[in-house]
């Protein structure tokens, strides 16, 4: 258990108490001892008594003893109890917080989203003070669109969904070999379905399993060799097929099914070149004979070409480029963008070290935030220097690897960045982002971007152009300057590997084969230093290759760019 795990039991206590229609004086005692819990510097285990801290009186201090001591909080399963199930999903429709929604409970005992719906066809929400006939408008459309099957999703969420069925197939019996295919294991940033290949020699057993599997909304199609389902994930209703196919078939189904349509109408000519028919099932010669290999490496040299990359597997031009200096996930030695509880991570320094040496890892830099971010407890200098001669000790204590004091310094609405120039001069590596004021002006945000890449110490933008997958479409930088401005004063750009970010994108970098790249997973839990191959899987896609990217070096070549700043010898 982390801060974080009971900063969310607070924040889910505070909400649920909101949709009762608590008053707001209990309410924001749970919200004030989450903001504590956040601003404290130390990990949960060097915290012995939570009411010690400023804000934490001794009733939410009992609830959260309990929950650290069981893991479960009788406080919020009462509240369970009393709010009906069906407001949670109304809190994801914009301009209808907690408040509102009680409002709605109470006055017109709206306890779903199908109530809620009925409310404003018939008018009756308008009727409520506070709520305009436009706002119930807006209401009505976005409850139809909750929970009804879209035309895509974002890749995280699909990631979520994916978890979630890989553990259900772990424990069903009968079955030889599962993986997910189609556009997800290809790593695109959308897509319509999750699909995955089963092969078994009991198909209609592991069809009946399937057919058990938690949260089915539909059946939509269910035979010996196919089943179609809806599932309900996240508030939403997903398409999830899986193909039951004989062992021996396996890669080959794997392979077909994995595409891109693109990608196999070049494997289907390579066939037929050497007289030969593929399939889902194996590789047809012409005398009626059927080749089936047990590896997709196999395949790919039964036509004379290196296995690719499934995140590789696009156009079909894959095939005529040479691929051998393309980033592997294997190539990456480093992570250069993290968090910990200085900031809004939730592991300490020396947590995050240990987790960096596990991945076997030669160096990384912590990257917590400045001073400006303020929800998210940015460090004042006083913090900022603590903080650099913590990590100069840890770097001696620990041999295994490099550990370098940085930031993910704040560019300023105004343009001026979070520190002055002799503190950034303490660091050894600085980043630079923007976090806030996403609504200026093109021409703003590129000042702002400007002013970042020109100063010497900042040797990185992280997340270029703050877009979120699928919800928001960021600050929108002039993608082409920004660029040309990144190679001019030799800055790096990010590619952000948190898979809701994927910040530059695989067309960008593509685009510009100049620029030089660090990939991060801008970690803030452990959990997310694995976030490492959705970046590079990015990368991929833009056909980036190893020399391009700045955490592909040694830890001496690291050492060497830390120690030489180039921006600083113009
Ligand atoms: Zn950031
Ligand atoms: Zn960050």
């Amino acid at each position: 258990m982390t801060k974080k795990d009971i900063i969310q039991l607070l924040e889910k206590i505070a909400t649920y108490m909101e949709l009762k229609g608590e008053n707001t004086f209990k309410v924001s005692a749970y919200r004030k001892a989450a903001q504590s819990l956040e601003i404290d510097e130390r990990p949960l285990d060097d915290i012995e008594d939570v009411t010690e801290l400023k804000g934490i009186g001794k009733g939410v201090g009992e609830v959260i003893n309990e929950y650290r001591q069981s893991g479960t909080s009788t406080t919020l399963d009462a509240l369970q109890q009393e709010v009906p199930e069906g407001l949670i999903p109304l809190l994801k429709i914009q301009g209808l917080g907690s408040k509102k929604i009680a409002k709605l409970y109470k006055e017109l005992n709206i306890d779903g989203k199908e109530a809620l719906q009925i409310a404003c066809e018939q008018g009756k929400v308008s009727e409520l003070s506070g709520f305009a006939k436009k706002t119930e408008q807006n209401i009505l459309e976005a409850v139809k669109a909750l929970g009804a099957k879209k035309e895509k999703y974002p890749i995280d969420q699909m990631r979520g969904l994916n978890g979630k069925i890989n553990d259900y197939l772990a424990n069903v019996e009968n079955i030889d070999k599962y993986e997910v295919a189609g556009s997800y294991r290809r790593y695109k940033e959308m897509s319509k379905d999750l699909d995955y290949i089963v092969s078994t020699d009991s198909p209609h057993a592991v069809q009946q399993a399937l057919l058990k599997m938690p949260n089915i909304v539909k059946e939509v199609a269910v035979g010996q060799t196919k089943v179609s389902l809806e599932l309900a994930y996240d508030d939403e209703t997903i398409g999830v097929d899986f193909r039951l196919i004989e062992p021996s078939a396996f890669y080959h189904t794997l392979q077909h099914f994995t595409g891109s349509k693109d990608h196999n109408i070049r494997i289907r000519q390579l066939a037929k070149e050497q007289d030969e028919k593929v399939s889902e099932y194996g590789i047809e010669q012409n005398n009626g004979k059927m080749i089936q290999y047990q590896s997709e490496q196999a395949i790919y040299e039964h036509f004379g070409v290196h296995w690719i990359e499934p995140a590789l597997r696009e156009d079909g031009s894959e095939f005529d480029k040479d691929l051998s200096q393309i980033i592997q996930l294997s190539d990456i030695q480093g992570d250069m963008h993290m968090h910990t509880t200085y900031s809004d991570g939730a592991f300490s320094i020396e947590d995050m070290v240990k987790a960096n040496i596990a991945k076997g890892y030669q160096f990384m830099v912590i990257t917590d935030h400045s001073q400006s971010l303020k929800v998210a407890n940015g460090l004042s200098v006083e913090r900022l220097l603590r903080q650099n001669e913590e990590i100069k000790a840890l770097n001696k204590k620990y041999k295994e690897i490099d550990i370098y004091s940085g930031i993910e310094m704040d560019i300023l609405p105004d343009g001026q960045l979070d520190y002055d120039d002799e503190v950034l001069e303490q660091l050894d590596y600085v980043i630079a982002a923007i976090h806030q004021s996403f609504n200026q002006s093109q021409e703003e945000i590129m000042r702002r971007l400007e002013h970042a890449c020109r100063n010497p110490y900042v040797r990185h933008i992280a997340h270029p152009t703050g877009r979120i997958i699928g919800k928001r479409p960021g600050y929108e930088p002039d993608i082409d300057r920004l660029c040309q401005l990144a190679e001019e004063t030799h800055t790096i750009l990010e590619i952000n590997a948190n898979p809701k970010r994927l910040d530059l994108n695989a067309e960008t970098v593509k685009k510009y084969p100049n620029i030089q790249l660090a990939i991060n997973t801008d970690a803030h839990h452990i959990d997310h230093l694995e976030f490492m191959k959705y970046g590079v899987a990015t990368a991929q896609k833009g056909f980036v290759t190893k020399d391009r990217v700045v955490n592909t070096m040694s830890r001496e070549e690291f050492k060497s760019l830390i120690e030489n700043n180039i921006k600083l010898k113009k």
